[in-house]
């Protein structure tokens, strides 16, 4: 990466967190005043930046918006690594008026980044306050199934099953914001479990992108008896959380949480070898690859990224994510069917040795 290229990363970053800042505030309209401080410095910076070039540059904060919901990051006037983000990538939905998939990947990116690491240090917190690594499983996974809470019944959630789990997680969960809810209709993805919307064009928008055919929309015209967890945690556990389930389900050997960060998971062969995976589902390639290395080197041994069939069959995801790895980094892409049918850990890995 040049240092103009550098620069480049960083201004698109600033301006990712400024439209995910924008975008958490509980306001009928996402993208109103009062603008983030750091969106209006990323634009004053690439103001300066495109006038010094003599390119077209965005005229204020509504300007930059629309732009970005309109065309793709590369127009704007800053330089980017080639490839760095896929070819269709937008930061906000132009249809769902929403951040994407890909502006919250850019939110978490480097060491300042803040939504992953958002999601990180709930988790910690949560982990913390279980206890023990059982009943964290299974706040964890409460979490997972029911991001969006389309209908809070507080009989339902005190019946002695699921009472003690919430007890521990209720406190992640927050009315919906007022402007997923039009015309006082709120909907919710079966698919992927996130906040959606019906659009006036008579398509659908949902937060984890899924096609029209994977699932249908389930609404309720009661918005203020939703609960919602925060952005972070939508995106960064339970998106993932469908494939990590699907993995879970098919593999015979023992599979154990590793209660750090978002979550890692070993299994253990017969023989008692252990292999580390963490289940995956982002949008971009390279930021998730540069996620992982670094996951890799906390970890100090080889770390299996396992992400849904669908991801690794798109154009391009696999080769950009290999390359996108920093020598050394001891991480291994592979899909929920090619992990689930991998031979036990001590043949694989001895066939390697
Ligand atoms: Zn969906």
């Amino acid at each position: 990466m040049t240092e103009d290229e550098r620069r480049g990363v960083d201004l698109l970053v600033a301006v990712a967190r400024g439209v995910i800042e924008l975008g958490s505030a509980a306001r009928a309209s996402a993208f109103r005043l009062p603008y983030p401080p750091v969106l209006q410095l990323a634009l004053d910076r690439m103001v300066l930046a495109g006038l010094t070039q003599g390119t077209p540059v965005p005229h204020g904060v509504p300007d930059l918006l629309s732009w970005i919901r309109e065309r793709g990051p590369e127009t704007l006037p800053l330089a980017l690594p080639r490839d760095f983000l896929t070819a269709e990538a937008r930061l906000i939905h132009p249809a769902g008026g929403e951040a994407t998939r890909t502006c919250a990947e850019l939110a978490s990116y480097g060491p300042h980044g803040v939504l992953e690491q958002e999601a990180a240090a709930l988790m910690a917190e949560l982990a913390d306050a279980c206890g023990t690594e059982e009943r964290f499983e299974t706040c964890r996974d409460f979490l997972i199934s029911r991001p969006v809470i389309l209908r809070y019944d507080p009989v339902q959630l005190m019946r002695p099953a699921v009472a003690m789990t919430w007890r521990f997680v209720k406190g992640l969960y927050a009315p919906v914001p007022d402007r997923f809810a039009a015309d006082g209709v709120l909907y919710r993805c079966t698919g992927c479990l996130l906040l959606a919307k019906l659009l006036a064009s008579g398509g659908r928008w949902c937060e984890g992108g899924c096609p029209a055919h994977d699932g249908e929309l389930e609404s309720s015209h009661q918005p203020e008896q939703a609960l919602v967890l925060p952005l972070s945690l939508r995106i960064f556990l339970a998106l993932p959380g469908r494939a990590e389930r699907a993995v879970r389900s098919r593999l015979s050997e023992r599979v154990r949480l590793i209660p750090r960060g978002l979550g890692l998971h070993c299994i253990t062969s017969g023989d008692g070898t252990l292999r580390t995976y963490q289940v995956h589902d982002r949008e971009q390639p390279v930021l998730a690859a540069l996620r992982a290395a670094e996951t890799d080197a906390r970890l100090g041994e080889p770390l299996d990224i396992v992400v849904p069939d669908e991801l690794v069959a798109s154009p391009g995801y696999r080769e950009s994510f290999n390359r996108a790895l920093p020598a050394g980094a001891r991480v291994h892409l592979l899909s929920v069917s090619e992990f689930t049918a991998l031979p036990p850990v001590d043949q694989e890995r001895g066939s390697h040795a």
